[in-house]
């Protein structure tokens, strides 16, 4: 996601990087730079001309000419003006006083409500959450077999209108009365109230394009189920036609939030830098897959840090906390904290812990400074860890702790012991020494941590 964005903004912060003073000529190629890079990933023209408003005045006032470092200085301010225009403080769902929550869907034919309902629930259920899903598409067809298909692999049971449905293990499923969609919701919310559910989840049907009548119907079932919060699901590959999609839904059924779905697909990513300052609705979740645990809280900070190639640090320690052990994951993120003694033997710790993860690409991605081996990542092969655990492996203690004694017999023999060659083991080296150097990096960069390249 974001990945032409990032490179075009990386590559101009480098020719900045060169100088020492900024003057305003500088500054306004700078900003042109920022400009056309933005408006290329399709953020809307009204977001694109107050974002780099803001960035060159910031740029020209004393906070940059008295700055250390001018240059990092303005990486600084568009990380800030990023985070604004994505939405500043990451919002949680907001649950309602006495349960049942209700969560109402909305959004295009398409746009991924049923899968991201999946996810959603799945997500509250992890957390101690007790959600029904109510299948109020009845437009689509399938719509509501894909809702069954998808609460069964959450986990999660699904209120839904067909006739001969069963009961599931979960005490799920329940047959609605008629293929209306407002009164499968008011059944679906009654049943909640029943059987103590503390979430209820409603998808609602989406059309191709904005449509009066969708509207209507998405309204009347806000009328009669009352939402906590209205999501609008929004495909983030839509481009240009993001704000005027989002300002349909805005004035037609209203929402509370925004969830981008697609982050996965899409090189340019340009919905999601407009649709939050567009419509003042915060960012709530993001969904960067099709399958149900492609799904992420959204940060706006770590959103721009990735965005600006810093890398997503905490998201990294996040989701290094689910695959490690309590304790690993506690060193870790003191060893990413602190920067200091980052050794060959962490080096491969994460690398097992990457494995795990299952999603090894897209971890790469949020490690700083990948940006530029994005290439490489694209590439990425899994059996690359193997041969990098048995490279690892076949190393003493001593040379774990302190590569630099590997010298050409050290070398030969770990190739012979990991069946790799010394080109191998000097690639690995190499790539160790750097991700090493980013920890240290990390830990001094202050405002701007990680900035690959830009601060000494
Ligand atoms: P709905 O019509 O709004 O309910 O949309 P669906 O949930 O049926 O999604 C439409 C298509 O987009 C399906 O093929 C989904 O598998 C796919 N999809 C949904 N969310 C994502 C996502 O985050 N990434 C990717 N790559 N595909 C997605």
């Amino acid at each position: 996601m974001f990945a032409t964005l990032s490179d075009r903004l990386t590559a101009t912060f480098k020719n900045l990087r060169s100088k020492g003073r900024l003057s305003e000529a500088d500054i306004d190629a700078t900003v042109r730079e920022i400009r056309r890079a933005l408006l290329d990933a399709d953020v809307a023209v009204s977001v694109v001309r107050a974002f780099t408003g803001k960035v060159r005045e910031r740029a020209l006032s004393e906070e940059v000419s008295g700055a250390l470092n001018p240059a990092q200085q303005v990486v600084k301010i568009v990380n800030d003006e990023l985070v604004a225009v994505l939405g500043g403080e990451q919002r949680p769902l907001l649950f309602a006083k006495t349960p049942p929550t209700v969560i109402l869907l909305a959004g295009l034919q398409g746009a991924g409500k049923t899968t991201l309902a999946g996810k959603l629930a799945r997500h509250l259920r992890e957390q101690g959450h007790t959600p029904l899903l109510v299948a109020a598409d009845l437009q689509r067809p399938n719509a509501v077999t894909q809702l069954q298909v998808v609460g069964e692999r959450a986990g999660v049971p699904v209120f839904a209108p067909h006739p001969g449905a069963q009961e599931s293990s979960e005490g799920g499923v329940v047959v609605a009365p008629a293929a209306d969609p407002v009164a499968v919701a008011r059944e679906g919310l009654a049943t909640a109230q029943a059987r103590q559910h503390d979430v209820l989840i409603v998808d609602t049907a989406g059309r191709l394009g904005v449509d009066a009548e969708m509207m209507q119907q998405a309204a009347d079932i806000r009328d009669a189920v009352r939402p906590d919060e209205v999501l609008f699901v929004i495909d983030a590959m839509i481009g240009q036609d993001a704000v005027a999609t989002a300002q349909a839904f805005a004035d037609g059924v209203g929402f509370t939030g925004v969830v981008l779905s697609k982050l996965d697909g899409d090189a340019r990513g340009g919905a999601a830098l407009s649709v939050a300052s567009v419509t003042g609705r915060p960012i709530l979740f993001a969904s960067t897959g099709e399958k149900l645990t492609d799904f992420e809280v959204f940060h706006p900070d770590r959103m721009a840090s990735r965005i600006l190639d810093m890398g997503d640090v905490l998201s990294l320690i996040e989701q290094a906390e689910k695959a490690f052990d309590a304790r690993q994951a506690e060193e870790m993120a003191d060893k990413l904290a602190s920067g200091e003694g980052f050794t060959l033997e962490d080096f491969l710790v994460q690398m097992q812990g990457l494995r795990q993860m299952g999603s090894m690409k897209k971890m790469l991605t949020m490690m700083p400074g990948m940006g530029q081996m994005r290439e490489a990542i694209e590439n990425f092969d899994e059996r690359e860890v193997d041969r990098i655990e048995a490279i690892i492996r076949s190393m003493t203690p001593a040379e774990r702790r302190n590569p630099k004694i590997i010298n050409g017999s050290r070398r030969s023999r770990i190739a012979r012991g990991s069946g790799t060659t010394a080109t191998d083991i000097n690639q690995l080296l190499e790539r160790f020494t750097a991700a090493q150097k980013m920890m240290k990096q990390m830990s001094r960069g202050g405002g701007v941590p990680g900035m690959p390249g830009l601060g000494n």
